[in-house]
């Protein structure tokens, strides 16, 4: 399997509570290589553009929100399959279908409040690491 990079992101439900080191870990467990990683404050805008691909959903506003209520960690997390890897890792979107062991099994708090975001396919993953970070960034 090719070596990808994915953009992932510490919600603020979980910076909140400083699991930002445990949530690492499962990562490097699974084998993923932290390659890049900042702590910052979107503000509800930044937040609405990340996510503008949910636009239309009853949860946006909600979600852009909780987005922008605390610092979040952005971070590029590089390895074998390291999208559908991180997908695995992260666990199901609603902590209740989540599998045990998985962060947002263990961490998250509800179905928006969910600990962690993970791009989805090799396109989202390039943009969003684009959004957040340069290539000089990015130490692999
Ligand atoms: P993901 O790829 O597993 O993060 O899930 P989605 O792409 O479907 O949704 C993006 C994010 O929107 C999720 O991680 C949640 O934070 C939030 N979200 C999804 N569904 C709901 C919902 O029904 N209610 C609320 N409040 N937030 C939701």
């Amino acid at each position: 399997m090719a070596i990808e990079r994915t953009l992932s992101i510490i919600k603020p439900d979980a910076t909140k509570r400083n699991l930002t080191g445990k949530i690492n870990a499962k990562f490097e467990e699974a084998g993923l290589t932290i390659v890049a990683q900042k702590r910052i404050q979107l503000s509800k805008a930044q937040a609405g553009t990340f996510y503008a691909v949910h636009k239309e959903r009853p949860f946006y506003d909600e979600l852009c929100e909780f987005m922008a209520s605390a610092p979040v960690v952005v971070q590029v997390l590089e390895g074998e399959g390291a999208i559908a890897k991180n997908r695995e890792v992260m666990g199901a979107t609603n902590p209740a279908d989540a599998e045990p062991g998985t962060i947002r099994a263990e961490f998250a708090e509800s179905v928006g409040e969910n600990s962690v975001h993970g791009s989805d396919a090799p396109e989202t993953a390039a943009e969003e690491i684009a959004f957040f970070f340069a290539g000089l960034e990015i130490v692999g």
